[in-house]
Parts: C-alpha cells; sequence; structure tokens
C-alpha cells in the first residue's frame, strides 16, 4: 500500500508540444476533469503556453492543477539568450518546475552540477522543485543503477533538506522513458525504497515526506500497480500526458 503521509503527485511533461491553442484546449479539459481528484495534479506545458495554461486553470472553478516549467536557468535576469529564470516562471504562473530531465542531461550537457544549482535557484524563488533521476540500460545492465541515482541524488539532496516536503523527486529510468517499455512494479519500487533510503540518512523527516515519483512510459494501464508500490508517490507522465483522457486515467488511478 502507498504511504498515507505523502499525499500522491501526478505531473505531465508536455516537453515541446502542445505549444499554443491546443495546449489551452488540453488544460482546460485537464482542469476541468481534475476538479475531484484526490491527488496533486501539475502540468509542465511549453515556455510559450505557460501563462495562458496558468490562467485557464486558475479560472476553472475548483482548480485543483498547478502549472510547472521544464526548466529554468539559475539567474534572476541578464544577457542568458533562449533561457528563462525562476521569477519569469513565477510570473507566467508557475509553482513547480522539472529539473534535470534526462533529456536535459543528455541533450542539452547538463550534469548534477548544473541542476543542484538550478535546484538552489528554484528553492530560493520558492518553485517547487521535481528533480529528475535515472539510469541508462547500459548503467542498469552493468548493475550500477543504485550508484548512478544515489549520486544524482547526493548531488541535490542537501538542498532538499533545507524544505522537506517542498519539492519532490522523479525516478525515470532513461530506458523506459517514450520507450513503450516500463520498469516493472517491483523494478521501480526497489529503485524508490533505495532513495527513500538515501534520504533518511539526510534526515528522517526528509524521507518521510519526500514524494518519489515514478516516469516512464506511465500508461492507464500500468498506473495502478505503479501507485500501489509503498515507496512511489505518484509519476512524471511524458506521452500519456497529451491525451487528456489518458492523463486523466492517470489521475484517477
Ligand atoms: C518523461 O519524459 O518524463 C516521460 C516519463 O515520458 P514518457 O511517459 O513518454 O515515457
Amino acid at each position: 500500500m502507498a504511504n498515507a503521509e505523502r499525499r500522491r503527485l501526478i505531473a505531465g511533461n508536455w516537453k515541446m508540444n502542445q505549444g499554443g491553442a491546443e495546449g489551452c484546449a488540453l488544460a482546460e479539459e485537464i482542469a476541468r476533469g481534475s476538479v475531484d481528484a484526490t491527488c496533486d495534479v501539475v502540468v509542465a506545458p511549453p515556455f510559450t503556453a505557460l501563462a495562458a495554461v496558468a490562467s485557464i486553470c486558475a479560472d476553472t472553478p475548483g482548480n485543483r492543477v498547478e502549472v510547472a516549467g521544464q526548466t529554468l536557468y539559475p539567474k534572476d535576469s541578464g544577457a542568458f539568450t533562449g533561457e528563462i529564470s525562476a521569477p519569469m516562471l513565477l510570473e507566467s504562473g508557475c509553482k513547480w518546475v522539472i529539473l534535470g530531465h534526462s533529456e536535459r542531461r543528455q541533450l542539452f550537457g547538463e550534469t548534477d552540477e548544473t541542476v543542484s544549482e538550478k535546484l538552489g535557484a528554484a528553492i530560493a524563488a520558492g518553485l517547487r522543485p521535481i528533480v529528475c533521476v535515472g539510469e541508462t540500460l547500459e548503467e542498469r545492465d552493468a548493475g550500477k543503477t543504485m550508484d548512478v541515482v544515489g549520486r544524482q541524488v547526493a548531488a541535490v539532496v542537501a538542498q532538499l533538506g533545507e524544505k522537506p516536503g517542498f519539492g519532490a523527486i522523479a525516478y525515470e529510468p532513461i530506458w523506459a522513458i517514450g520507450t513503450g517499455r516500463v520498469a516493472t512494479d517491483e523494478q521501480a519500487q526497489e529503485v524508490h525504497a533505495g532513495l527513500r533510503k538515501q534520504l533518511s540518512a539526510q534526515s528522517a523527516e526528509l524521507a518521510a515526506v519526500t514524494r518519489i515519483l515514478y516516469g516512464g512510459s506511465v500508461k492507464p494501464s500500468n498506473a495502478t500497480g505503479l501507485l500501489a508500490c509503498s515507496d512511489i508517490d505518484g509519476a512524471l507522465v511524458g506521452g500519456a500526458s497529451l491525451d487528456a483522457a489518458s492523463f486523466l486515467a492517470i489521475v484517477r488511478a
């Protein structure tokens, strides 16, 4: 059974999709369909849709949906072409930000150090972080899963410990992202339990209140089993979050 102390969180990462009218329509459906949700619901549209989606959600009676940025730059303003700051995300209506997604790490060269710097900027600004960690297939096959995710979590644990419960960690095995290949409930629970043990070395409170989400090909058909695991406190959903019916089915799972 999942832990009652930690409220479930279902977050949708739209990536570089639904940046205009389509995103507004998707947000409307999700906001309307989440009114009776018993978990926290977050959507992360592209920058171009942030303000519109935040305002659609805020204007939906009984709204339960909060908005996240997909990354940030750890300075408030300045000559950083193409980047967006934590205060700008807040101004656009965001309450959350996804940090260290594997696509940011693999395609844009983000390291544990840059993720940690971004985390510091997010927390200082009052944005709730969802910090992503995960191993490649080669790393898993070499038995290095806990070494890799443990190292990634170690880089952020002190900052998460400053405000226990304020942010979340998302365990996203890279081999399961966008591949349709999901970790089994047992594989996911094993890593989540290992991460929670690691958090407990920092503080019992941090381990007790930090939500650890699973991400990687989560769909309505596998969400119930994953979310029933004792250390899985929610999901970070990519592909299935672009379809309101699928995302809402996961919210209800
Ligand atoms: C993601 O990119 O965070 C993700 C989990 O994607 P998908 O659900 O499509 O695997």
